[in-house]
C-alpha cells in the first residue's frame, strides 16, 4: 500500500518536473521559478557536487578534442542551479577549471591531494548526499548511454537503480546498460554517505557527445538527475 502511493508520488512529481522543464525551454526562467514553489520535501540533506576532474586532470578527451573535465563542470553548475531553486543546500567540490589539490609536488603528488580533499569535503558536509558527474569513453564509439555507479550500501544501490532507470527512459529509451556497484574508485570507496558517480555519456561516441554538448541535452540530463535525487530523498 505504502508503495503504491509512493509510486504514484514519484510519478507525478517527475511528470510535473519534466512538464515544467518542457515549459521552461519555452518560457524561460517563469516555469523554474513554479518549480521552487511548489516543489515537496523536507531538505536536511546537502547534495554534494563533485564534478570530476579539473586543472591538469582533465580526464578523457572527446571525438572533438573537448576534455572531460569541462563537460563535467558545465553539468555540476547546471545541476548546483538546479538544486537550489529546488530549495536544497549545495556544496560543489570545485567551480572552476582547478584541481582540488591543497599541497603536493610532483603531479601525482597533486593527483593524490586532489582526491583525499574531495573525501574530505564530503565526509565532512554533515547530510551528505554526493553526486559526481563523469563521462565516459571506449575504444569502440558503438557504445553510448549513461550509467550509474553507486557506493557499497544499499541507500545508494537504491538511488542508482532510480536514477538509472529515468536516465535510459528519458533520455535513450531502449538502452540498456545498468547501475553498477563502483569498484577501485577512491572516492566512492571511501565516502560514508550515500552516493553515486554518473557517467553521463559516452564521449566516444560522435553522436551522444554531440548532444552532451549542447546546451538543452545538459539541461535535461540534470533535470532528470535532480528530480530523481529529489524523489529519492523525499521517501527515505
Ligand atoms: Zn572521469
Amino acid at each position: 500500500m505504502k508503495a503504491k502511493r509512493t509510486g504514484l508520488t514519484l510519478c507525478g512529481f517527475y511528470i510535473l518536473v519534466f512538464g515544467l522543464f518542457l515549459l521552461g525551454t519555452l518560457l524561460g526562467n517563469k516555469a523554474v521559478t513554479v518549480i521552487a514553489e511548489i516543489s515537496p520535501i523536507t531538505r536536511s540533506n546537502r547534495i554534494v557536487i563533485d564534478a570530476g576532474h579539473g586543472g591538469e586532470d582533465g580526464g578523457t578527451t572527446s571525438c572533438t578534442g573537448k576534455l572531460e573535465s569541462s563537460f563535467n563542470l558545465e553539468i555540476a553548475l547546471r545541476l548546483d542551479d538546479l538544486f537550489h531553486l529546488l530549495g536544497y543546500d549545495t556544496v560543489m567540490i570545485r567551480t572552476t577549471d582547478t584541481s582540488v589539490y591543497t599541497k603536493g609536488g610532483t603531479i601525482a603528488q597533486k593527483k593524490i591531494s586532489d582526491l583525499k580533499e574531495r573525501v574530505r569535503m564530503v565526509n565532512s558536509t554533515p547530510g551528505a548526499l554526493l553526486v559526481s558527474i563523469h563521462q565516459n569513453h571506449f575504444s569502440d564509439s558503438r557504445y553510448s548511454g549513461p550509467q550509474v555507479f553507486y557506493a557499497d550500501n544499499p541507500e545508494s544501490e537504491k538511488l542508482a537503480k532510480c536514477l538509472q532507470s529515468q536516465l535510459v527512459s528519458s533520455l535513450c529509451p531502449g538502452n540498456n546498460r545498468r547501475e553498477k556497484k563502483s569498484v577501485g574508485v577512491y572516492l566512492m570507496d571511501q565516502i560514508q554517505c550515500t552516493g553515486v558517480l554518473v557517467e553521463c555519456g559516452f564521449l566516444s561516441n560522435s553522436q551522444e557527445e554531440s548532444l552532451l554538448r549542447q546546451a538543452e541535452y545538459q539541461k535535461k540530463l540534470v533535470c532528470v538527475i535532480a528530480a530523481s535525487v529529489s524523489g529519492f530523498l523525499a521517501n527515505t
